[in-house]
């Protein structure tokens, strides 16, 4: 068997497999697992990046089926039921790796709606380095404000703008408040850090659009109380150097002058999901998306599972079914292709894949969260702890399991936040374009 991808769907298959009779190589272009829910503490300085990512060695260590492989997947030979690989260590390693059962989990990445040119100005927070990225960049406005005599010049550096209000802009928009308001409050001598603006910039006409109005409305209240300003019914139509431009319903725009402004808006599949759909003929959506079978497989080819953000399912009506780009769908899929290859070995049928929808949660601030487990909603304390504990009890690996408790512990009694340090091979350059 080859996996392709130890994020959270890929990985649940391998660990559902280490105990089956089968050789298991799994692939991926880096050599570790990435908890993606908690990068945004790490590009707000309350998390480290080594307490949120895992190495897949370490994982698979005691397996002795299981075979990691680091190598870019860069395209597939159906019909020789190969992999096509490119090395990211080194030259050399196999260019093919061959499968009887093949598991595609690439996941995605962010899209600009076309717009990729706003990438380089507005950053994401999807892998380490560019919530390192954007840690450097809030930590280093704030000290750019600190620097700067004249207060026209200063402004933009003390605003920052998050752009769309799904659970990671809430979140983001939600940890800079806490920063500018809460940790960073005494740390300056010319400027009041509390001063800052932060902007949710949210198409749709409320923030967290997946939950339930009345929730989505206590966020909001959470939000104006960390100081965020939040501007629902509003769409980004440009993004410069020196700020984002945003247009309301009526057609009038805006220019906002910010120095930092941070990417949350939509995602579209990893380009494996388009090859898939192109050797295959399986639909591929606008987001990117390749459609497969009920049971996960691509159409005409049992012998190969695709799972997670980058596909939807078809339903046994035939009707393609689009689930939450979120980590237990992409896990509940891993473990389902598990058993399905388990279920092949026995020669026994397995029953279309079904999606168990354990509930939502996205988080605020201290003691600020929000949570609609099967029409249950919490908020405030209660969703906050949930949050909390559920979080922890996924991450992957018992020690940082231990770190990021000790961490939020922490955080919680002295206000302060471990890791707000400007670093990395690049910090300098990189402020440097950007001043
Ligand atoms: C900032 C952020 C916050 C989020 N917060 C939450 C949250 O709070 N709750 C929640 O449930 N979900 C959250 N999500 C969504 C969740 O992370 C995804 O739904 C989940 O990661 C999807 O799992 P996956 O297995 O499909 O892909 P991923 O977990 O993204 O894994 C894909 C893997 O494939 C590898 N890969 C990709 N292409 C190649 C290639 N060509 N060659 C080799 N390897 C490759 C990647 O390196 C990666 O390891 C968040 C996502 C982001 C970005």
């Amino acid at each position: 068997m080859v996996v392709i991808g130890g994020g959270f769907g890929g990985l649940q298959a391998v660990l559902k497999l280490r105990r089956a009779p089968v050789e298991v190589t799994l692939v991926d272009r880096r050599n570790f697992h990435l908890f993606q829910p908690l990068t945004y503490q790490v590009a707000t300085g309350a998390l480290s990046p080594g307490e949120i990512a895992y190495p897949l060695r370490a994982i698979f260590k005691r397996n002795r089926n299981v075979r990691v492989l680091m190598a870019e997947v860069v395209g597939f030979e159906l019909d020789a039921r190969q992999v096509l690989l490119a090395p990211v260590v080194a030259a050399g390693g196999p260019a093919t790796i061959a499968y009887d059962t093949l598991v595609v989990g690439g996941g995605s990445q962010y899209s600009y709606f076309g717009h990729d040119e706003w990438r380089a100005e507005a950053a994401e927070v999807k892998s380490l380095e560019s919530a390192i990225s954007v840690r450097n960049r809030l930590l280093a406005a704030f000290e750019a404000a600190e620097l700067e005599s004249n207060n026209a010049r200063r402004e933009p550096w003390l605003t920052f703008v998050v752009v769309g209000a799904g659970p990671t802009g809430v979140e983001m928009a939600g940890q800079i408040g806490e920063l500018a308001r809460d940790t960073l409050r005494r740390d300056f001598r010319t400027i009041d850090p509390r001063t800052a603006r932060i902007l949710l910039v949210e198409a749709a006409d409320r923030v967290l659009t997946t939950f339930p109005p009345s929730l989505s409305a206590k966020a909001a209240r959470s939000l104006e109380r960390l100081g965020v300003t939040v501007l629902t019914g509003r769409t980004v139509v440009g993004v410069e150097a020196g700020g984002v431009t945003v247009a309301d319903g009526s057609g009038s725009s805006q220019h906002i002058a910010s120095r930092t402004v941070i990417w949350a808006a939509g995602v579209t599949a990893s380009s494996l999901a388009t090859q898939l759909g192109e050797l295959t003929g399986a639909e591929v959506d606008p987001a990117g998306r390749v459609t497969v079978e009920p049971d996960l497989t691509l159409p005409g080819r049992s012998e190969v599972f695709a799972l997670g953000d980058m596909v939807r399912v078809r339903s046994a009506t035939g009707e393609p079914i689009v689930f939450p780009g979120v980590a237990p769908v992409a896990m509940q899929q891993g473990r389902y292709v598990a058993k399905a290859i388990r279920d092949r070995l026995r020669s026994r049928a397995t029953p279309a894949f079904r999606y168990r929808d354990k509930g939502n949660l996205a988080t605020i601030g201290r003691r600020a969260a929000v949570a609609d487990i099967k029409g249950l909603k919490l908020s405030g304390s209660i969703a906050w702890l949930t949050w909390l504990l559920v979080h922890i009890w996924y991450l992957i690996g018992f020690q940082n399991r231990l770190l990021v408790a000790i961490r939020w512990t922490s955080s919680f009694t002295t206000h302060g936040r471990g890791t707000r340090l400007i670093a990395g091979p690049d910090w300098r350059r990189e402020l440097d374009e950007r001043s």
